[in-house]
């Protein structure tokens, strides 16, 4: 009976392991869905960091011939610095993450990281150097921890709290019925977009990229929750290069430059107070935001983005 048994229980874990990772690799496909393939080129070399600067010089991209989406883009983030980028939506904001990201190649001018074009070297390494924090993050059909601990395999219970505690998550996840061992996604418990983003936030954390790229959720989150958001993401990002791409004005404040991107281009650019004295685009839009009876809803333009 003993040996009847053996066997077959050791089967059934490794079905169950089989599952779970074609589960993963459905999550990240649908994760990482519509890029085309970027190819390594041959002889390309991995990314060499230093300080982790950022580099747009010309930047001209379309997902088609037909339809300019950046029009000529530059700016430079300098080690540990944050730039974020806001604008109408449709404007181009989350394909220049996608295009730092490598996932499709520029048609003119250049993306540099420490001084070495993108294209130049391995995806690997690029995507190793870069922690995302997409506008909508998939979870795996697993618990928390595995949802977390998949910033970096191999990671410890401890690290794995550590990182959700700095990610503002922790008392969320503790108060869960099975804490940490809950299992969430579409077949477990859903959780809200804002705490997705600060599983996603703690994820990135344990990852301890030298960029960060934050694509701000695009729904309306309450107040509480925003601030929330910030706060971890603030907390977790210190000192590191980070690109943020921004829906609500009231992120980007603290940035250490605003680019504000209309059509593909750079209309305005500055740190928050010296845009509110030109009293141009950004001012504009920034008086409409701060009007505390004001649904995001009723904000046709940087609100409502796709
Ligand atoms: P934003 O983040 O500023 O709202 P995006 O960068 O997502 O804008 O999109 C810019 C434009 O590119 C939009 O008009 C959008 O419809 C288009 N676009 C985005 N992704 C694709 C794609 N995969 N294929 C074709 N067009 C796309
Ligand atoms: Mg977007």
């Amino acid at each position: 009976v003993i040996q009847l048994y053996l066997p077959l229980n050791f089967l059934g874990f490794v079905y169950r392991e089989v599952k779970h990772a074609l589960a993963d690799i459905e999550a990240m496909l649908g994760l990482l869905a519509c890029p085309p393939e970027v190819e390594d080129r041959p002889g390309a070399r991995p990314l060499v960091l230093s300080g982790g600067e950022v580099r747009f010089e010309a930047v001209r991209f379309g997902y088609d011939a037909e339809r300019g989406i950046l029009n000529g883009v530059d700016f430079h983030i300098p080690p540990g610095h944050t730039v974020a980028v806001v604008g109408p939506s449709g404007g181009g904001k989350s394909t220049i993450s996608r295009l730092l990201m490598r996932f499709y190649d520029v048609d003119g001018g250049g993306i540099l990281i420490d001084g070495q074009d993108i294209r130049q070297v391995t995806q690997g390494s690029l995507r190793a150097a870069i922690g995302i924090v997409p506008q909508d993050t998939v979870l795996f059909n697993d618990t928390v921890r595995y949802n977390i601990a998949y910033g970096r395999p191999g990671a410890s219970a401890d690290d794995v709290e550590r990182a959700a505690r700095l990610a503002r998550i922790h008392d969320f996840i503790v108060s869960l019925p099975q804490g940490y061992g809950t299992r969430v996604g579409e077949r477990g418990l859903k959780l809200s977009g804002g705490e997705k983003q600060r599983v996603a936030i703690a994820r990135t954390i344990l990852k301890a990229p030298s960029l960060w790229i934050f694509d701000e959720a695009t729904s309306a989150l309450d107040s509480h929750t925003e601030r929330e958001i910030q706060d971890s993401l603030r907390a977790a990002s210190h000192n590191r290069t980070t690109l943020i791409v921004a829906h609500r004005l009231s992120t980007v404040v603290d940035a250490d430059e605003i680019l504000v991107l209309d059509q593909g281009r750079i209309v305005e650019r500055g740190h928050h107070s010296r845009l509110l004295a030109m009293d141009g685009v950004y001012a504009a839009l920034w008086r409409r935001q701060q009007r505390p009876e004001q649904d995001f809803d009723d904000l046709p333009e940087l609100a409502q983005c796709g």
